[in-house]
């Protein structure tokens, strides 16, 4: 198995030219801090408009979770209970069809701008792999609207993918899939002109206009952006905000025949209804990619090491590829790798203004940020340009994470308690009392653990 840091998606759209740094004082209407998916798509909104836009990025563009991400370009209806809950079911609904509008955009923006991202609106299936795990399906069956998600028998779900594991399903026709890396570069490229690549934001001063600096110069603007990711966990007032974890991938080799036994054709991406979810689909190539959210939590804003690629989180998430797909035993895996995720703790993107200062953030993707990040993107330009947006992903009422240690030791005992929690659920034995318990104080403190 090769374990590397940036994962298949980038090698296989080929290698990159830097932008130039920052180099000396210059002046823009909005300055973006961070060079993903939300950052570009923010600029490019933004120019749209006929800002001066600049785009700030510690590294490459493009170049961490949003080029290295299982490609699942999500709507948020499965996140429709959580949103009729805080927004009530209007504005949840409003928001969910957004989201299936930021979905369309993406194909025909890639379209439009002749950009190969493997754009393939072929739907989403979540498959329930133990009877404790149906009700998550029931409770999304619930309240969406039946064009929007569909049932799925057991025979129904493995029509579409033969997995001996799984039960019952439900269908979300408006998702798709992209190559994540291709949709990046492809921005990066649309956006050439304004990117200042290996030029990280060490300071941003606000008070009248802002100032963001970097090693080599300044971007003076009347506004900024913050399109950091997981590294929002270091900015001041918003540390609390999030936590920091990891999902990691295996990719197989081409597995034709096993595509074949499986009769996984249709191009769907698929999930099980776990809280640590395993996600997975195929490649142009014949490949299966197979991921698994269950990374360990990073102690505080530290981001590199085990966060980036933990050796023992992949050789866990192959273990787990063969339980769901046994036919894959044996079978070469060529590249394994990982990456931060951005935990918000009511696992809903956070997108708001600092108090005081022109300065708009979004964070808290939740491991689905390809979708997602477009819909913020349209919120941060419109933010940014001083226009009103109804979009109820403004949040009023923030959740807090636990300050340090806590979150941390905290954090760590609830992830081993669902882990347990989980295996045993698949197992079909009963959950221990303490089990239980554990996975339930998050709740109490208003933190939802999960999809
Ligand atoms: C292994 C993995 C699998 C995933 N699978 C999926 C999936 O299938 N579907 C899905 O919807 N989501 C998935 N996600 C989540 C998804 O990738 C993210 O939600 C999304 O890419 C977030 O985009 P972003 O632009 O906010 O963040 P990023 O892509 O992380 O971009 C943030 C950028 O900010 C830069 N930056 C940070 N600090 C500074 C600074 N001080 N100065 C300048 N630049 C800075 C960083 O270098 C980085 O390039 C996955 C994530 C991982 C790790």
């Amino acid at each position: 198995m090769i374990h590397t840091a940036h994962g298949y998606w980038l090698a296989e759209a080929g290698p990159v030219e830097p932008a130039p740094p920052l180099d000396g004082d210059v002046s823009a209407d909005v300055v973006v801090i961070g060079g993903g998916y939300t950052g570009m798509w923010t600029a490019w909104q933004l120019r749209e408009r006929g800002a001066k836009v600049v785009v700030l990025e510690a590294g490459l563009c493009g170049h961490g979770p949003s080029g290295r991400n299982g490609g699942f370009c999500e709507t948020l209806w499965t996140h429709l209970p959580s949103l009729v809950e805080r927004y009530g079911r209007d504005r949840a609904l409003q928001l969910c069809e957004a989201s299936v509008d930021s979905v369309g955009q993406i194909g025909a923006w890639c379209e439009a701008n002749g950009v190969d991202a493997w754009f393939n609106r072929r739907g989403y299936v979540m498959a329930s792999t133990a009877p404790a795990h149906d009700a998550e399906l029931d409770a999304i069956l619930a309240v969406a609207p039946a064009d929007r998600v569909q049932p799925l028998t057991e025979a129904e779900t493995r029509a579409r993918c033969d997995s001996p594991r799984f039960r019952r399903g439900l269908y979300v026709p408006d998702d798709a899939t992209v190559q994540p890396a291709r949709l990046a570069l492809g921005l990066r490229g649309a956006l050439r002109d304004v990117i200042h690549e290996h030029s990280r934001v060490t300071a941003l001063r606000t008070g009248g206009d802002v100032v963001a600096t970097t090693a080599h110069g300044s971007v003076r603007a009347g506004a900024a952006v913050l399109a950091m990711n997981a590294a929002t966990r270091g900015v001041k007032p918003l540390s609390n905000r999030l936590s920091v974890t990891s999902s990691h991938i295996v990719l197989t080799e081409p597995v034709h025949d096993v595509l074949d036994q499986l009769n996984w054709h249709g191009g769907e991406c698929i999930t099980d209804a776990r809280t640590f979810v395993h996600y997975f689909r195929t490649t142009r190539d014949g490949r299966i990619a197979f991921g698994w959210g269950g990374g360990r939590l990073a102690p505080g804003a530290r981001l590199n090491g085990r966060i980036e690629v933990d050796a023992e989180v992949a050789h866990e998430t192959h273990q787990h590829l063969v339980a769901m797909f046994p036919g894959l035993q044996g079978r070469r895996i060529t590249h394994a790798w990982g990456g931060p995720i951005d935990v918000s703790p009511s696992h809903l993107p956070q997108i708001g203004t600092l108090d005081g200062a022109p300065v708009h953030y979004a964070f808290g993707f939740t491991g689905n940020g390809v979708g997602p990040s477009h819909l913020a993107g349209r919120a941060l330009a419109a933010l940014a340009s001083g226009e009103r947006t109804d979009l109820a992903v403004i949040d009023p009422s923030p959740v807090k994470v636990p300050p340090e240690p806590f979150a941390f030791t905290g954090g760590s005992l609830v992830r081993r308690a669902f882990l347990r929690k989980e295996r045993l659920e698949e197992e079909a034995r009963s959950v221990d009392p303490l089990t239980r318990a554990v996975t339930a104080a998050p709740k109490i403190l208003g933190i939802h653990v999960g999809r």
